[in-house]
């Protein structure tokens, strides 16, 4: 496994990796859920790279951009077993240098949602997750479902901007009692860590009326919203029957849907979301 971090030796790197290549980014901070995208890439591409940055621009000034847990040593341990070919580690001087100003946006369906929380967040993730794909120039690249939104924009962006490559977006990888895994679950203290699967438990009893034939998306939001309420130290900021992939919201389900939400826990901010259909 090769690891690099500027840009002359990204490229050296990449001539020298054979066949199809899949590009997993991530954040660091790796858990089962990033090892999840590693093995599946592994199983569909000749070769796998992995890009570990944590992107300052699709942070809002008020949020956990410092405080974001980082551990090389760790990260590399762990995919080092996988068969990983290649990881990128840039510094933000390298993705970022003075004088940079070239940023790429989608519209409308980064508006809702997360997007509404965290207005500059998506014109970070897009533009950086374009200058992972110029670099490395991946014939496919993973996803997670975890981030629902992110995952639709960028289908979105691959389409407009006609990268070739295949966007794949794999399954929420998920703790024992149903908390989906996230770098940030380790802020969770004391009794908010039981409590976070109220997020899991709202998703269930939406997802348990739909499978009993409820198609009214304000009930399923109204299902979700009441489970929430039942944990008092969760604080819920929405909660979203929408379109799978405009993420426009739903008067009634009839094609794939996407259930999503996103919770305080204390000072934690966790999202989560189910596909129906
Ligand atoms: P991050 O490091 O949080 O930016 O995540 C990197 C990639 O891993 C993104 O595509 C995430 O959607 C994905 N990911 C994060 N958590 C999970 C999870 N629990 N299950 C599956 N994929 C995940």
């Amino acid at each position: 496994m090769k690891t690099v971090s500027t840009l002359f030796d990204l490229r050296a790197a990449r001539l020298s990796l054979y066949g199809t290549v899949g590009l997993v980014p991530t954040m660091g901070y790796l858990h089962e859920g990033h090892l999840s995208l590693i093995r599946r890439a592994k199983l569909e591409c000749d070769s796998v790279a992995v890009s570990i940055f944590v992107n300052p621009t699709q942070f809002g000034a008020n949020e956990d951009l410092s405080k974001y847990p980082r551990d090389l040593t760790r990260d590399l341990s762990l995919i080092e077993p996988l068969g990983v070919d290649l990881v990128w580690n840039p510094t933000p001087e390298i993705m970022y240098p003075a004088g940079y100003q070239t940023w790429v946006e989608v519209e409308a369906m980064t508006r809702p949602l997360e997007g509404a929380m965290r207005p500059e967040h998506f014109k970070g993730v897009t533009t950086v997750v374009t200058k992972l794909f110029n670099a490395i120039q991946p014939h496919k690249a993973y996803f997670g479902q975890k981030d629902a939104q992110q995952a639709a924009v960028i289908r979105q962006m691959v389409r407009d901007l006609n990268f070739p490559l295949e966007v794949i977006v794999c399954p929420t990888t998920r703790e024992a009692d149903g908390l989906a895994m996230s770098s940030r679950n380790k802020y969770l203290e004391g009794a908010d860590r039981p409590a976070a699967t109220i997020l899991f438990h709202a998703l269930s009893a939406a997802k348990s009326a739909y499978e009993g034939g409820e198609r009214n998306a304000e009930k399923l939001r109204e299902i979700m919203k009441v489970t929430l309420a039942a944990e008092p130290r969760a604080q819920m900021q929405y909660v979203s029957c929408a379109d799978y992939d405009t993420l426009e919201e739903l008067d009634m389900v009839s094609g794939k849907t996407l259930l999503s939400m996103a919770v305080l826990l204390g000072k934690t901010r966790l999202i989560d979301n189910f596909v129906l259909g």
